[in-house]
């Protein structure tokens, strides 16, 4: 008897020590999707990097708009069409946070951003009279979805490339947390999603491009929760001596240009915060601040030439690095003017 308890002791031990070792080893994968570099970092099974790999690249496969393929290739070209369970909550929700952003986020700018070239990479700068006429069927309110189904009113096209990433990390980290993982870390092409803290407990430590140069404007420290940034400096080309990125403000058809360099949103959605720091790129310092105060679950990191602008959220939590070690970095409260 006292053999066998000894022996189920040693079993218990020899699990419990296994099963620890398996949840604390990081495993890693890189990959190339949604136009982006993707890192994946997961503490617990290898085997649900090869689970993430598969929905990212079914997920680009439905969503990409150069994919002659993709459920939204197939509705620009025709107008309607039934679109995936998927497609249609992702629909949703952009459709929600273009409304809730008054249209600063518009997903219908796809044939702007089109001709300026962004999404082929052959840039041009067209005529105002184009952008004009482009201009006149941009309006998310015209998209419907409802039961599977997807209409866009004549002569519109839509593409979801200002949140699909945010969606995808919310998607693997919704796999990785059914599965038991406490802590992971994405990092999909500049845009980090976190799942719990470190597995030592400690927070993870999430750097914000400079957007003006090489290294770092700052990092943050966050437990669960994504960090996205939006910033003309990820896709732009020169021309006549000027800079035109790929940022598009749907009330001109022109590159926004508003002083901001770059917008980190931090929250609970990836989704949210993608759409969210499209946005607020596009309104500017000012009405993306009284944006901020009008309400919302999220905090966020404003960089201009001026210096740097953080929600009182992360005034703990952020810390200026290399270049704007000394700059200037602002609060702003809900309860202040
Ligand atoms: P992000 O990198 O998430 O800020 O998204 C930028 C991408 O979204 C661009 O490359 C365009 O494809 C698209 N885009 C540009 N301007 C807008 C806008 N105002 N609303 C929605 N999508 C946009
Ligand atoms: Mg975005």
């Amino acid at each position: 008897m006292k053999q066998l308890l000894i022996l189920c002791t040693l079993c218990v031990a020899i699990l419990f020590l296994t099963g620890c070792k398996q949840t604390a080893e990081p495993h890693s994968a890189t990959l190339f999707a949604m136009d982006t570099v993707m890192e994946l970092t997961v503490y617990g099974d290898r085997q649900l990097l090869d689970r993430a790999k598969e929905l990212v690249l079914d997920m680009e496969h439905r969503l990409s708009v150069t994919d002659e393929d993709s459920e939204i290739a197939a509705l620009n070209r025709t107008g309607s069409g039934e679109v995936s369970a998927d497609t249609e909550k992702l629909l949703t929700q952009a459709l929600a946070l273009c409304e809730r952003t008054g249209g600063a986020l518009d997903i219908s700018i796809y044939p702007v951003v089109r001709t300026w070239g962004f999404t082929t990479g052959e840039y041009q700068l067209p005529e105002a009279g184009e952008l004009a006429k482009l201009l006149a069927v941009v309006d998310y309110q015209n998209v419907a979805v409802n039961q599977g189904v997807a209409v866009l009113s004549p002569g519109m096209e839509i593409d979801l490339g200002s949140v699909a990433k945010g969606w995808a990390g919310d998607r693997i980290l919704e796999i990785f947390r059914q599965n038991g993982v406490k802590s992971a870390l994405l990092n999909l092409g500049g845009n980090v999603h976190t799942l719990g803290a470190k597995p030592d407990g400690s927070s993870w430590r999430v750097a914000v491009r400079d957007p003006s140069g090489e290294g770092y404007a700052g990092v943050v420290e966050v437990t669960g929760k994504a960090v996205i940034t939006s910033g003309g400096y990820q896709r732009f080309f020169e021309a006549d001596g000027k800079t035109y990125h790929h940022i598009i403000n749907p009330a001109t058809g022109y590159p926004a240009d508003n002083g901001l360099l770059s917008v980190t949103v931090v929250g609970d959605e990836g989704v949210v915060c993608d759409g969210l720091s499209t946005a607020l790129f596009v309104m500017g310092p000012d009405q993306a601040a009284e944006f901020w105060k009008a309400g919302g679950n999220f905090d966020a990191i404003f960089i201009t030439s001026n210096g740097i602008v953080i929600t009182d959220g992360l005034k703990n939590t952020f810390s200026p690095l290399d270049s704007y070690k000394d700059a200037k970095v602002t609060v702003l409260y809900r309860d202040k003017d």
